[in-house]
Formats: structure tokens, C-alpha cells, sequence
């Protein structure tokens, strides 16, 4: 399945700064620092860059003019000598981004979100798994359309795109379909701005992260649905792979179980999560808590997680899942890295797979280096 598209990115991409010369006080820098809530009024930025005021005010004038940066206010009193000094912030209006998250069954949640990966609007549509990629493309075509037309917005306001496909959609369509159809590099036609078209989970941990663990060294997040795979982020940044299959714990083996996989193996841990999805009772819950809590242990052994949190049908029908999967870990980890481990369920609600998307966008179209291309003055001006 493709993956990350690199033509959509690439025409984001400003040429680099010449080797050993780092350009003074980026534009994108001061920008960063404003997105992240790290420093917002001038003097708290110059402060933090190291710089004089005047070339901060400089920065944010371009800013401004560009409307990425909006005035949010005064300091109140209280905060240092002196009158209270202007307070900027992040303009998440200044453009929106397309995010979308299919389900396996086909239904796909569609949204317009802000800069700060909120829908302004949303709906659900359905497309035919089995008839693969080119079904899904119409479809985002068609509910792309009509989301920018219903949040008001038009086309060229757009920052990127971002699909989310669970694990195992390939297997749905006629073999080889996702791997002829380069859907990124469709979308990336339509669109100006990065695309990416990846595994939920990374998207979902990528909002975990960002919404409720922003502190996490190491975080995983579980999806345990009638499959279970987990995206992963490490100091700050989502660990995809080498090609984009990291996290795909459901065809690790288990004990105990001979049950067919659609891999076309036997007794991986998505037959297990399987059954219990189909019969989402007390004990077939627990076991396949269990089980997943025996393959999250060797994880928690490779990677000392801070934080494991879990999405999911099988952890909303019940607390058995969560509750076997604790079993299994405190067993099987190392008792000191359990010890600073939160196992808990996701913060998120159904919409982390969009919020993830869209921030997605976000970060990779407003790098400090991408902002500088964007805030720059055309050539010849
Ligand atoms: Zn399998």
C-alpha cells in the first residue's frame, strides 16, 4: 500500500539553508514557538530565540501580514514590571486541512478540520471494501467536495490531506489493487500541500500524544478492534517504519490458539481479537485481553513505554479487556518498566484518527523551513 506521498510534499519543501549556516531567527521558528504555546508575546520570544526584540517584531509583522499569527489579548497583572504586553497566538483559522478515517467495514469519516486538527464539518459515507482503492478515491472526491462546500470553504485555503486506512483493508480488495492504485498521488493532483495516506494508528497516536500524553516519551496506542494494531511515538515524532508497518502486533502468535488469520496464518492475535469482537462477552473479552497483554509485554520489554493507552470495540463492550491485558503485563514485563507504565483507555473519543490526520498536516506543512517558503517573497519581487 502506498503510503506517504512525496509529490504532494515535495512542492511544500523550500530549498534547504546551505550546510553549517543556520538563517538567524527563522520566521517558521518564531511561528513554531506560537503554535506550541512555548513563548507568546514579543519579549517571551526573543527571550527564548536569543534574539532582540526588533528582530522578533520584524518576524512577526510578515507573520501577521500572512495571517498565520492573530493578536490573542494582553498579559494580565501581575506578570513582571512594567504594562501588560501583547499576547499573539497561532492563527488556526488562517486554513484547513481534509482529513479522512475509512473503517473496515467500509464507512468513512470525513472531515474539514482547522489548523488545530477540530472539524469545522464533518459526515459519513460508505464505499465497497472489496472494490479497493479507486471506490475510496471517488469517494473522497465526491465527500471532499461537498465537506469544503459545507464548512464554507474553498479549495485553495487548503494545507493538506490526510487518510487514514486501518490494517488489513488491502486484504478486502482483489490482490495487488492498493499496491497498482497510487491514491496519494491522486489526491496530491487535486490538492495543494502535503499528503499522507497511512495506517490509522499512527495517525491516532499522533493525536493521543498531542491531545492528552504531550509529555510521553514513549507512547503507544492500541486500536483493539476485530483487529488489533498500535501506533507508536517516540520523543515526539511518529515511528512508522520502514515502510509504514510498525505496529502490526495482531499477527504476532499467541499461545494456545490454532484459529485461521486472514494473514493465512494460524493463532495470530487478530484471530483471537476476531472471535472476541464477534462475541463481545465477559470471558472471550478477557482472553483476548490476555493475549494482547502477552504481546504488549514484549513491547513494553523492547521500547520502555511511559504510556500504553487503548482504543476500541474491545475496550468499550467491558473492563475485561483492560483488565486481562494488565494480567498479562505485570506478568510478563519487566516489573521496573511496568512500575512507570499508565495502561489506560484512549482520551479520545471516534475522531483521533481525524485529529491525527490533520495534524499530521499541520506539523509537516508548517516546519519552520515551510513557513519561511511560505512567508518569503516571490521571486522577482
Ligand atoms: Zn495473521
Amino acid at each position: 500500500m502506498r503510503t506517504e506521498s512525496a509529490p504532494g510534499h515535495a512542492r511544500h519543501r523550500p530549498a534547504p539553508a546551505r550546510a553549517g549556516r543556520k538563517p538567524p531567527a527563522r520566521t517558521g521558528e518564531v511561528l513554531d514557538l506560537l503554535r506550541r504555546g512555548v513563548a507568546v508575546t514579543t519579549a517571551d520570544l526573543a527571550a527564548t530565540m536569543g534574539v532582540a526584540r526588533s528582530t522578533v517584531t520584524e518576524r512577526l509583522e510578515l507573520l501577521l501580514h500572512h495571517g498565520l499569527v492573530v493578536p490573542a489579548g494582553e498579559t494580565g497583572p501581575g506578570r513582571g514590571r512594567g504594562r501588560p504586553a501583547g499576547i499573539l497566538a497561532f492563527n488556526e483559522r488562517a486554513g484547513v486541512t481534509l482529513a479522512a478515517q475509512v473503517g473496515t467495514d467500509g464507512e468513512v469519516l470525513v472531515a474539514v478540520t482547522d489548523l488545530a486538527g477540530e472539524a469545522l464539518w464533518s459526515s459519513r459515507a460508505a464505499f465497497g471494501v472489496g472494490e479497493g482503492p479507486r471506490a475510496l478515491s471517488r469517494l473522497l472526491d465526491r465527500e471532499f467536495a461537498t465537506a469544503l462546500a459545507g464548512a464554507g470553504e474553498s479549495r485553495d485555503r487548503v494545507f493538506g490531506v490526510g487518510v487514514g486506512l486501518p490494517a488489513g483493508l488491502e486484504s478486502a480488495a482483489p490482490p495487488g489493487a492498493w499496491a497498482r492504485f497510487p491514491l496519494a498521488g491522486h489526491l496530491a493532483r487535486s490538492y495543494r500541500g502535503p499528503v499522507f495516506v497511512d495506517r490509522d494508528v499512527h495517525f491516532m497516536a499522533l493525536a493521543e500524544h498531542r491531545a492528552a500524553w504531550p509529555r510521553a516519551a514513549v507512547l503507544l496506542c492500541l486500536k483493539a478492534g476485530a483487529t488489533i494494531s498500535c501506533g507508536l511515538v517516540v520523543d515526539g515524532r511518529v515511528v512508522r517504519g520502514a515502510t509504514g508497518l510498525s505496529g502490526e502486533i495482531g499477527h504476532t502468535k499467541v499461545r494456545d490458539s490454532d484459529a485461521p488469520c486472514r494473514c493465512g496464518g494460524r493463532g495470530c492475535l487478530d484471530a483471537t481479537a476476531a472471535e472476541a469482537a464477534a462475541l463481545p462477552a465477559g470471558a472471550a473479552l478477557r482472553r483476548a485481553g490476555r493475549r494482547t497483554g502477552d504481546v504488549l509485554a514484549a513491547a513494553v520489554n523492547l521500547l520502555n513505554p511511559d504510556v500504553v493507552t487503548v482504543r476500541g470495540r474491545l475496550v468499550d463492550a467491558g473492563d475485561e479487556f483492560l483488565d486481562g491485558m494488565r494480567e498479562s503485563v505485570h506478568g510478563a514485563a519487566l516489573p521496573a518498566s511496568v512500575r512507570g507504565l499508565v495502561l489506560t483507555s484512549a482520551r479520545l473519543g471516534a475522531d483521533a484518527g481525524i485529529k491525527g490526520a490533520a495534524l499530521t498536516v499541520v506539523e509537516h506543512a508548517l516546519t519552520p523551513e515551510a513557513v519561511d517558503g511560505l512567508v518569503a517573497p516571490p521571486i522577482g519581487v
